[in-house]
């Protein structure tokens, strides 16, 4: 920890790091760098227990999981009833063309393909893991701006009364990217909406998720405690008649879109909708600043990718800090490693995303055959499968 510099009115230190949004990828970050002997503050604008964003589950990778084994919350969070369901099998199809893809956990000697994770119980599980370490978690405080000078970043709290915390370098997770000035993002709205529900079928899912590429976008079943997670993508308008259907009714609908490979629905619960977009910086980072998580890349979440990247965004990120002289934090040369380490990762994430979106969500029947075969090939092929497989499972490094 460092005298301030002069001149500046703050809370008296020059922070080592400052990371802004104790969501599930600054909280990685901050549990990452918890053994050093870095000074590393998090702010969060949330209350202590409060998780702002409780009904989301997130598809959590082999690999990710893999990060939360290292940082010890893997074990409490498993052992919390429900909070994570393996993925054992994945069937990728698409309505209208033929064409199929089989991934399975035990054609990769894994346990689990992946896991549907309970946001409010792995941000629990964070928490309390953060509360065992000498990092300072300071909750009920909203960052509005963050920005950079060659010296330092400045951290300025939404409060009048409290003082701007300076650090080497921050790190901004807060989700939106909205706090970080100096980082320009780039915006494709889909035009559609995501309809997410839960559903209950006749018989227990057995870890088998389903994505299916329908015209109208893609749909997914995610298997989660006793029911599924429900993805459903489609128009703003067709969202709201289907919100507004009686539930026998919904579930008819659901049943017939999905088509052959899935049905008896018997229920469904908490219904809502929300608008898909995908928002990114072309380069996540600025002077002592860094953007990560759904601050850096917004993506959609046909593939499920979006928090796996971010994941590795905070892992990667802290590998670099770590491998850093505290003099050297935040400078040019240690920011551009991180971004060129990130790249390919990102990039992959991102066109593999929207690519999956333009190719599969669409209704172009020139299209329907090339796609089949790329699905019947990934699944016959064995090497391709492989590939794509893994970089489903760890990303591209
Ligand atoms: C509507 C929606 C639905 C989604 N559904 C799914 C899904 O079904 N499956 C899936 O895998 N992924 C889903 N995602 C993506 C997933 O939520 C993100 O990948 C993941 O939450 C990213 O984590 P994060 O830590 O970067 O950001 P967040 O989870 O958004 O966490 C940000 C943290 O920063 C804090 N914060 C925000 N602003 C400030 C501020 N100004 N000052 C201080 N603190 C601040 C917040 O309180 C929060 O704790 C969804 C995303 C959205 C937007």
């Amino acid at each position: 920890m460092s005298k301030r510099p002069a001149g500046v009115d703050t809370d008296g230190l020059l922070h080592d790091v400052v990371v802004v949004g104790a969501g599930p990828v600054g909280s990685t970050l901050a549990l990452a760098l918890a053994d050093s002997e870095l000074d590393v503050v998090v702010l969060d604008a949330r209350g202590p227990g409060e998780t702002r964003r409780g009904d989301r589950s997130l598809a959590l990778s082999h690999g990710a999981r893999l990060i939360l084994e290292r940082l010890d919350v893997w074990n409490e969070l498993a052992a919390t009833p429900g909070a994570a369901t393996p993925i054992t099998r994945i069937d990728i199809s698409q309505s209208g063309g033929f064409g199929q893809m089989q991934l399975a956990a035990d054609e990769q000697a894994l346990p689990a393909l992946g896991y549907v994770v309970s946001y409010r119980a792995l941000q629990a599980a964070l928490d309390a893991a953060l509360t065992r370490t000498r990092v300072a978690l300071r909750h009920g405080v909203t960052v509005s701006s963050v920005g950079g000078t060659p010296a330092y970043a400045a951290v300025v709290p939404e409060d009048a009364d409290a003082q701007p915390l300076l650090a080497r370098v921050a790190a901004v997770a807060d989700g939106t990217g909205a706090a970080i000035a100096g980082i320009a993002r780039q915006r494709h709205d889909y035009g559609q909406v995501a309809l997410v529900a839960r559903v209950w079928r006749a018989m227990p899912h057995g870890g088998l998720a389903y994505e299916r590429f329908t015209p109208a976008g893609p749909i997914a079943l995610l298997p989660e405690g006793d029911h599924y997670g429900l993805v459903w993508t489609v128009t703003s308008d067709r969202a709201q008649s289907l919100l507004a259907l009686a539930d026998a009714e919904f579930l008819a609908q659901l049943a017939h879109h999905f088509g052959p490979r899935n049905g008896n629905f018997t229920r469904v619960a908490d219904r809502r909708a929300f608008p898909l977009v995908l928002e990114f910086a072309r380069v996540p980072a600025g002077t002592r600043t860094v953007a990560l998580g759904n601050a850096a890349q917004t993506l959609h979440p046909v593939a499920g990718q979006g928090f796996n990247v971010g994941l590795r965004d905070a892992w990667e990120l802290a590998e670099i800090i770590l491998d850093t002289p505290r003099e050297n934090l935040g400078d040019r040369a240690m920011l551009a490693r991180y971004l060129r380490g990130r790249c390919a990762d990102r990039t992959a994430g991102i066109a593999f995303t929207h690519g999956l979106v333009n190719v599969f969500g669409n209704d172009l029947p020139f299209l329907r055959w090339p796609r089949g075969l790329a699905l019947t090939l990934l699944d016959t092929v064995l090497p391709a499968k492989r590939a794509f497989t893994r970089a489903m499972l760890f990303g591209l490094r």
